[in-house]
């Protein structure tokens, strides 16, 4: 899952790649006995096992996974977990209960502290049980995945994530987009390194 992209500095710029090479790709001196200048370290790797995470709002592309298949925030798929870890979900199918590998990479929006865990459950049973999660009422425009979790946080009235659920754009701008914008360096980065094997920042970067 990990692919465990590294960051060290030798002789100046930063070095990424997903293991410490033989020699500096910048100035070709042998890294056994070298000094770093940054000690390697591993790059924290930003997408979370969704069952592993009780009462959260998680998001994953609509198909495939973020590291490979993901190209913009159009074509993201919402879902919300219990607080046993299953992962509830509203799409073409109908409402689905279950605990599949399918949001294995996902981005974590918020989670629920565990006070609220009782009352997160029962309502997201009160909003289940509502008749229009019905294969048959979904619209890819109009009544989506959104819809449902929306629903769902203002139902719960929980501070600002409720607040931020009020309206599709509002709860975009705050809780997905800061998420998938710093998501998307990781992703770019690991992708550069898969087609070249490491990569150079002269600039600083974060
Ligand atoms: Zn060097
Ligand atoms: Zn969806």
């Amino acid at each position: 899952m990990d692919p465990g992209i590294v960051c060290f500095q030798h002789c100046g710029p930063k070095v990424f790649c997903f293991s410490l090479p033989e020699s500096c790709p910048v100035c070709k001196a042998d890294l056994s006995e070298a000094n770093f200048s940054l000690l390697p370290f591993r790059v924290p790797y930003p997408f979370v096992r969704a069952s592993q995470y009780p009462c959260a709002v998680v998001i994953k592309p609509t198909s495939g996974d973020f590291l490979n298949d993901y190209y913009n925030s159009m074509d993201l798929h919402i879902g919300v977990t219990t607080s046993t870890g299953t992962i509830v979900e509203f799409d073409k199918n109908g409402l689905r209960r279950h605990r599949n590998g399918q949001w294995g990479q996902c981005l974590l929006l918020d989670q629920a502290t565990s006070p609220w865990r009782e009352h997160w459950d029962n309502t997201l049973l009160q909003v289940c049980k509502q008749k229009c999660w019905f294969a048959r009422n979904y619209n890819e425009e109009r009544h989506n995945c959104y819809t449902f979790v929306l629903t769902f946080l203002r139902t719960l009235d929980y501070g600002n994530l409720s607040k931020a659920a009020s309206s599709r754009t509002i709860f975009c701008e705050k809780f997905i987009v800061p998420r998938t914008t710093s998501a998307g360096k990781y992703i770019s980065l690991y992708r550069k390194l898969k087609d070249s094997g490491f990569c150079v920042h002269k600039t600083a970067c974060k």
